[in-house]
């Protein structure tokens, strides 16, 4: 690990680190002390492999070297249970190298060994190794302490903390000054639900838990601080999907006197730095930069994975007069039939080709056609529904070379974008185009400042209320404000987004007229954000930033299957923590000093 001192390994109970014995030490008297990682009971001689955060080393246990009474502890010890072994490192028989292990030309001849914390039965296979089936993950979350001593996992962390050392080396080397904001806040919308908290001393009162450091890193821009960061905890009561969890961490960044350039910038410097020291890789700057408008068109998706070479085109015209019925219906009904050519995808079976309908329904879409273009003829379940003109227009459209197949969708825009977005992303997988040693990075800008919520018909932020409009929309705030495009961005990595950001406003009259134009009168506005409308009047510096998932981060670079997997006490999607058991009811007298009364039945999730 970077900048580990050496010396710490030196404890009241140990000389060494079990992971850092080699060959060179042979014949140096140590002390470890760690878990039993597996035991082998040879009759006469026992070995122990002895597991610390360093790595593992063979301890031989020998009736010669070994009091009878020590030896028999050996015998019987648990594996994790906790050890203390002196000995001598000896060179192990040219027979018994393991070259697996990085100790594996050596192994310690124990003199001494004392049991320091017998261990039960663990429920999890520590030592089962990296592939090996695991127990159900609410075990491993219920024992998260012995979840966390399989190396595979530990992994992660030490990741994790070499991503926030990174960050905390970089970001200081900027200029960037880390602040910590409150966890017991006023409520900052970021879209989701606030965690509340009852004061006892207000009694009727609630603090909300911060979903961002949002307005306060605004107000630390106001108070001068030019530019700040924080690896902060971030808590939003979400009805959970698969992968997310109610407190996660993001490196939040906030700057003064920026526009987009300065803050992309930042970026630019931090990330290749992170991906060089953790994932030993070359990040090509500048990342790309990809209006949101036109992202949609040639992805469908505001998540573009840059490696998947196939754009997707609008089809509309050169089918829509064809003999397909499907088609002309979607014409007529003003949707839209998109598609892409997979290349090389004519060598898939007609299983597997049938099968994308299934991907494209999976994904909300009706369905997805295909049509295979493969030694100059045309196949598929619509290709003798064109005629010479209809296919060449297709073919042409859609960039389609002889091997390919042309994937098409039909129907509105937000059912067809989420399929189009599924086949690429499936197609691309199946058939290999996705260089895994790629690493490509784009910002998505000028998204909607504004979306009209699906359940009310309501015009709400399509982020926080406290992102700019671009100067060139300001006139349609009033008149048109689905059209106003923000000066926000997002950063995606290989498909994923891993940081949001914008630019914000510092000027209080326009920060109103935001509010204003999804509905929040100036009396709202000045009870809910006053603070922040009090603070722009006193000399706001033009200010932006952003902020980067820090656990999608760590999950991706350690290449972990689940966000769960890089946080050390994650909740299960049902936002429960299973070690400790919470939530849990609060005891009567608690909630007497809060006056809060329980007046419906718990719910059981
Ligand atoms: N506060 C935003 C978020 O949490 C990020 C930003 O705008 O800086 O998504």
């Amino acid at each position: 690990m970077r900048h580990v001192t050496r010396g710490w390994e030196r404890t009241a109970y140990r000389t060494r680190l079990c992971g850092d014995l080699r060959a060179s030490d042979s014949g140096s008297e140590v002390r470890l002390a760690g878990w039993v990682h597996r035991v082998r009971d040879l009759g006469g001689l026992v070995f122990i492999d002895l597991r610390d955060r360093s790595g593992v080393v063979q301890v031989a246990c020998r009736p010669g070297s070994l009091e009878p009474a020590a030896l028999a502890a050996a015998r019987k010890v648990g594996e994790e249970s906790v050890i203390a072994v002196r000995g001598r490192v000896v060179r192990r028989p040219e027979s018994a190298v393991n070259p697996e292990l990085p100790t594996g030309e050596v192994e310690v001849e124990a003199t001494e060994l004392l049991v320091l914390s017998a261990a039960a039965t663990p429920p999890i296979p520590v030592a089962a190794g990296p592939g090996a089936g695991l127990p159900a993950e609410e075990l491993r979350l219920a024992y998260r302490y012995l979840d966390l001593r399989r190396p595979e996992l530990l992994a992660n962390f030490v990741v994790r903390h070499g991503l926030c050392a990174v960050v905390r080396e970089v970001l200081s080397s900027l200029g960037f000054l880390e602040v910590e904001t409150p966890l017991l806040t006023r409520p900052t919308p970021e879209g989701a639900r606030d965690y509340l908290v009852p004061s006892r001393t207000h009694r009727g009162e609630f603090y909300a838990l911060p979903q961002s450091p949002q307005l306060y890193k605004q107000i630390l821009m106001v108070a001068g601080f030019d530019r700040y960061f924080q690896i902060a905890r971030c808590l939003r009561d979400e009805d959970l999907r698969h992968d997310r969890q109610p407190e996660f961490t993001q490196v939040d960044v906030e700057m003064s006197f920026v526009a987009e350039d300065d803050v992309f910038a930042v970026a630019e410097t931090l990330l290749p730095r992170v991906w060089k020291e953790l994932a030993g890789v070359e990040v090509e700057i500048p990342f790309a930069r990809i209006p949101y408008r036109e992202v949609v068109e040639t992805h469908a998706s505001d998540k573009p994975d840059l490696r998947i070479p196939w754009p997707v085109r609008d089809l509309t015209a050169v089918l829509e007069a064809c003999e397909f019925r499907l088609f002309r219906n979607v014409a007529a009904a003003a949707g839209r039939i998109r598609g892409f050519a997979a290349s090389g995808a004519a060598s898939l079976s007609r299983r597997e080709l049938d099968a994308l309908d299934g991907v494209a329904r999976e994904a909300g879409a009706g369905g997805a056609l295909w049509l295979k273009w493969a030694g100059g003829e045309a196949s598929g379940p619509f290709a003798k529904h064109l005629n010479d003109g209809q296919r060449t227009g297709l073919l042409e459209r859609a960039e389609a070379k002889d091997g390919d197949v042309v994937v098409v969708v039909a129907g509105a825009d937000a059912e067809t974008a989420p399929a189009l977005d599924a086949l690429r992303r499936h197609l691309a997988t199946v058939l290999r185009v996705v260089d895994a040693q790629a690493h490509r990075f784009a910002w998505v800008t000028e998204f909607a400042l504004f979306e009209r919520e699906r359940e009310t018909g309501r015009i709400l932020p399509a982020r926080h209320p406290f992102t700019s409009p671009l100067p060139e929309d300001v006139p349609l705030l009033e008149s048109d404000p689905l059209a106003v495009r923000a000066r926000a961005y997002d950063l995606v990595y290989n498909g994923n987004e891993i940081g949001s950001g914008s630019i914000r406003m510092h000027d209080p009259a326009l920060q109103k007229r935001v509010f204003r134009a999804f509905g929040l009168s100036d009396e709202e506005a000045e009870q809910r954000f006053g603070f922040l409308l009090e603070a722009l009047r006193y000399g706001a510096p033009p200010h932006g930033g952003f902020a980067l998932g820090l656990d999608r981060m760590a999950m991706l670079l350690a290449g972990a299957g689940s966000l769960r997997d890089v946080i050390a006490f994650p909740k299960t999607t049902a936002a429960r923590a299973l070690m400790e058991g919470a939530p849990a009811p609060a005891d009567e007298a608690a909630l007497k000093e809060l006056s809060i009364q329980i007046v419906q039945e718990r719910s059981h999730v």
